[in-house]
């Protein structure tokens, strides 16, 4: 379940119960194989208890619960009632994004271009200090690139850094171990990935 009012996801730990997740502390984002309708990703999250637990989230969840702030309200002054808010947003999202403004986007470093993205297409997530490494599965080329970006960027819908960290590493398909060890390496300062334009 997504919590629009905190921005964050919740999930199920063995000790604490229920936790709140925001997207830069999943850990590892998968497709399950078999279910389509709707499409079901398996994900591994950092938990505040200091392990890794694993949790299940739909498609929808995934992305477009944050653009719809899932329990949020309003009060209608024409009926006098509370009533949600997520269809307005919604559909407030929807045409910022027909407008060319992305929820999410990455610098794809095949194309050399900056795409629009979802959480859908993240694949691996690693803290590197006050950053944090994204391994995209680019939606349009299918091939996957690391950028080293800010936390809001991945959590807060509709920011966008201005400028990004690429690694410039051409990555085999589906390669997750050679992903997760290039995510590890984000917390040696050793890494130095190029900078490149998202926004003009
Ligand atoms: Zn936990
Ligand atoms: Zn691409």
């Amino acid at each position: 379940m997504y919590d629009g009012l905190t921005g964050c996801y919740t999930f199920f730990c063995p000790t604490r119960e229920e936790v709140r997740v925001p997207l830069s502390e999943f850990r590892r984002v998968e497709r399950l194989p078999g279910s389509l309708h709707p499409a079901v990703f398996k994900v591994t999250f950092a938990c505040a208890c200091g392990e890794d637990h694993e949790g299940l989230v739909t498609h929808d969840e995934l992305d477009w619960a944050p653009l719809g702030g899932a329990e949020a309200t309003f009060l209608n002054l024409m009926t006098s009632r509370l009533e949600s808010a997520a269809f307005e947003l919604l559909d407030l999202a929807a045409r910022r994004i027909q407008a060319g403004e992305w929820p999410w986007s990455f610098f794809c470093y095949p194309e050399e271009r900056p795409r629009p993205v979802f959480p859908s297409a993240f694949r691996v997530l690693a803290p590197a200090d006050e950053s944090v490494g994204v391994a995209v599965r680019c939606p349009s080329c299918s091939r996957t690139t690391i950028n080293l970006v800010s936390r809001a960027h991945v959590d807060v819908p509709f920011y966008n850094d201005r400028r990004v960290g690429v690694v410039e590493h051409l990555f085999a398909e589906d390669h997750e171990t050679a992903l997760a060890a290039f995510c590890e390496e984000l917390h040696g300062s050793s890494f130095d990935a190029r900078r490149r334009e998202l926004a003009a």
